[in-house]
């Protein structure tokens, strides 16, 4: 076999070995699912082959965020198979598998069966699954760190002292677990006035990156607080989507996890 062949081959073989990499968060309502969906949306632009598991059992916000139809799955046999959204992301949800409004009230074990079916879906060419985890430092948290060997960990936090505080504790669990902690994302850092153009600060700005600097992870970027965001995210239009400045920000924080 030539060179350039056995490059080629080395190559498809490393396509082939897919790698998972979570987002997690200390506490809930940070935009751990809108970082989540944005930074799969980003990567695919870049033309990486990427999945996105909805590994927030109770909480599932990926069907609304990568998807206004409401979509439900499909199975074959046991195995799902993932919803393609319209931003070339395949993905799964709890959501698209209960009714709307419906409470999910399961302890540890269904949870973690019910994780291993959305890990196990049929994924494909996938080269790399992003899961969006429930906030904290519980069950799922365990079950995938046990049992599905992730690559590494993206953390996502605000700005302010009591999310931080939770931020910090999300990594320990990581570390513990000799989970590479890819490192920290600030989201909701610093809105800028579409009225007046003034910049402010309501959760305080640049804490995530000090507190990334302090515990020794690497710290990724910031998004800014954005009504563009908010609307995006509920309407299943992810603003990685678009080229404009609203997308930017998600861009260059994916550029660091694709390598
Ligand atoms: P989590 O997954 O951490 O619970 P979500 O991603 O569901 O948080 O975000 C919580 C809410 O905040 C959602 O309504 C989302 O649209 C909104 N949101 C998240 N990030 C931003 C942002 N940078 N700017 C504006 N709204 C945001």
């Amino acid at each position: 076999v030539d060179g350039v062949t056995e490059v080629r081959v080395a190559l498809m073989a490393e396509k082939r070995e897919r790698r998972i990499v979570m987002v997690g968060s200390g506490k809930g309502g940070v935009g751990k699912s809108t970082l989540t969906a944005n930074l799969a949306v980003a990567l695919a632009g870049m033309g990486m082959k990427v999945g996105v598991v909805d590994a927030d059992i109770y909480g599932p916000s990926q069907s609304m965020l990568l998807d206004a139809t409401g979509s439900k799955l499909r199975a074959e046999g046991q195995t799902l198979i993932p919803h393609q959204s319209d931003f070339g992301v395949p993905f799964v949800s709890m959501a698209q598998l209960i009714e709307p409004g419906k409470a999910i009230a399961w302890r540890g074990p269904m949870v973690g069966k019910a994780l291993a079916q959305l890990m196990e879906a049929d994924w494909g060419e996938a080269e790399l699954l992003l899961v969006d985890l429930p906030p904290g430092t519980g069950d799922v948290q365990l079950t995938m760190m046990q049992q599905f060997k992730p690559a590494g960990a993206v953390v996502v936090s605000t700005p302010q002292d009591l999310a931080l505080i939770d931020a910090t504790r999300a990594i320990d669990l990581f570390r513990q677990a000799k989970i590479p902690v890819i490192g920290v994302v600030e989201n909701m850092a610093g809105y800028l006035c579409p009225h007046c153009g003034e910049a402010s600060q309501p959760f305080g700005q640049g804490g995530a990156e000090a507190a990334a600097h302090t515990i020794g992870v690497p710290f990724l970027g910031r998004i800014p607080l954005a009504m563009e965001i908010r609307v995006g995210s509920d309407t299943g239009q992810p603003p990685a989507a678009n080229d404009g400045a609203i997308g930017r920000p998600f861009t260059q924080v994916a550029a660091q996890v694709a390598r």
